[in-house]
């Protein structure tokens, strides 16, 4: 059985404690590893290795920071076969979008924030009156980071590169359910020679390790991405200490289907939009309102195309739809669809637990779903199951469209399908979202502002945004004759 270890202080160590946790792979339901089930002792310990390791770290060239990143990339990318395999493992996703999506995007994310490093600037000031302000940006000092299970190394560097890029030094939690390529990380940070303590891994269950790093007095931010729910309890806890805090949330996103749309390109991108990850992507489109006259054509085609979907072992090269990541959460969304049917929604097409032969028989697979004659604001259409179920909402107007598109606790993301590009720019404006996709989905700049509005999140990653997260201002106003 193999045993992960936390990374603390450029070290592998077992929980202080002697616990552990069972990781589970999902396309199988049965354990196949076990993970530190890490606490007090163990977040103090590297929360001290975090703080000793500062002073060089951020006295260390902002170019040369890149060059770490750089390299730190660059043995991610060597190793992406074998981390694309573990990251489906340890998730259920299919390895093909491992090996396009996940493992390429975590290389990404270090290249992006290693030019950063070198190119981030401060502003200058000047005043008529005689008078010169520059703003120092200095890194916070020691900073935590939390990632979910549904996207595990694109979200892990996706945090700690900027946080390094700046100069802090820092402490992530990773998930629990998928600590697997955290854990390979910081085989290679180890492997680089990367600097002790700049970086350490602790791996636990939320509300013990977790909370403690939130908790912290010496960590000066977190960096969370996750449930709306973490995130509201990691904001009271943070509050009072006056932690800076960027939180990144759930979503009921909404995909707007206007019948003058490009109709082939639509439909296979809504369904792409809807059902990729197993639909266990925050910025996945589970609303799909679609203008009267199109419905009755968009639907059959839509539901053609899940029916086509290939559901089987993650491993599998031809795979489209793999397991979703526990048990618990397979019994959620087969939940919502029992929610759904009783809400009075017709299932188009899947709604049942899916089962397959041999090594897969006890995964943990969904039918890819579709339902019908739901209102917009029933409980299937309000909450977020994240998992590959989707609704069909005919709508009459635009501004119908626009009001059910915005009716929701959630304002994470929105796409919008139409040729009229007027159209476009009226819709755009309108939407209650932190992202807003035209005429395609998930087209990432890593520049781009990315966060979300309401029950979304508060603050933004990305590009310069994430850099000013990760670091102080302090105004220095020049008077001079
Ligand atoms: P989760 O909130 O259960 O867990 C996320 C992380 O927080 C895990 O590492 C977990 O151990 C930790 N955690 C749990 N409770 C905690 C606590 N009380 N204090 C500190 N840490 C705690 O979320 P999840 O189930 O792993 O992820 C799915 C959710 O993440 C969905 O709601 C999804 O929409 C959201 N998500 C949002 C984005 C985004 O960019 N907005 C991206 C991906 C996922």
């Amino acid at each position: 059985m193999l045993k992960l270890a936390n990374y603390i202080g450029g070290q592998f160590a077992p929980a202080a404690s002697g616990g552990w946790l069972e990781d589970f792979e999902p396309a199988t339901g049965r354990m196949y590893a076990r993970t530190p089930d890490s606490h007090k002792t163990d977040m103090d310990n590297a929360v001290a290795a975090a703080q000793r390791a500062f002073p060089a770290w951020s006295a260390t060239p902002a170019v040369e920071r890149g060059e770490w990143l750089h390299k730190l990339a660059a043995l991610v990318e060597r190793d992406l076969e074998k981390l694309a395999r573990a990251e489906s493992t340890d998730s259920g996703k299919p390895i093909a979008l491992a090996r396009s999506v996940d493992i390429p995007r975590a290389v990404a994310n270090l290249r992006f924030f290693a030019a950063a490093a070198g190119q981030f600037a401060s502003e200058s000031h000047a005043m008529e009156s005689g008078a010169i302000n520059y703003t120092l940006r200095s890194p916070l000092g020691v900073v935590g980071c939390i990632s979910p299970w549904n996207l595990p190394l694109y979200l892990f560097t996706w945090k700690l590169a900027p946080a390094l890029a700046a100069g802090n030094c820092v402490v992530v939690k990773p998930s629990e359910l998928t600590p697997m390529t955290a854990y390979l990380f910081a085989e290679l940070c180890l492997e680089a020679g990367f600097p002790a303590g700049v970086l350490n891994v602790v791996h636990g269950l939320g509300p013990k390790a977790g909370t403690v790093l939130v908790e912290h007095p010496a960590v000066k931010a977190i960096s969370f991405t996750g449930g709306t729910r973490t995130g509201a309890d990691i904001a009271a806890r943070a509050a009072p200490k006056f932690k800076k805090l960027s939180l990144e949330l759930g979503g009921k996103n909404p995909t707007l289907v206007f019948a003058d749309c490009d109709f082939g390109r639509t439909v296979q991108e809504s369904v792409r939009a809807a059902f990729s990850n197993q639909g266990e992507i925050c910025l996945c489109g589970s609303r799909i309102l679609i203008e009267r006259d199109l419905y009755a054509r968009f639907r059959d085609a839509f539901v053609a195309h899940i029916r086509a979907l290939r559901l089987g072992d993650p491993l599998e090269e031809s795979t489209e739809q793999g397991a979703v990541i526990s048990e618990a959460h397979l019994q959620k969304v087969l939940g919502y669809i029992e929610l759904a049917k009783k809400e009075g929604g017709k299932i188009l097409c899947g709604g049942r637990r899916a089962r397959l032969d041999g090594r897969c028989a006890d995964g943990w697979f969904t039918e890819p779903t579709v339902i019908e004659n739901l209102p917009y604001d029933c409980r299937t259409n309000q909450e977020e199951i994240f998992g590959p179920v989707v609704t069909l909402i005919p709508f009459d107007t635009e501004d119908e469209a626009v009001a059910w598109a915005n009716g929701t606790p959630y304002g994470l993301a929105a796409s919008l399908w139409s040729r009229d590009t007027s159209r476009c720019h009226r819709i755009a404006a309108r939407l209650e979202a932190g992202l807003i996709w035209v005429n395609c989905w998930m087209l990432r700049d890593l520049r781009v502002p990315m966060g979300g509005v309401k029950q979304s999140g508060t603050g933004r990653e990305g590009g310069w945004e994430a850099m000013r997260f990760f670091t102080e201002a302090r105004n220095v106003c020049v008077k001079y004759e």
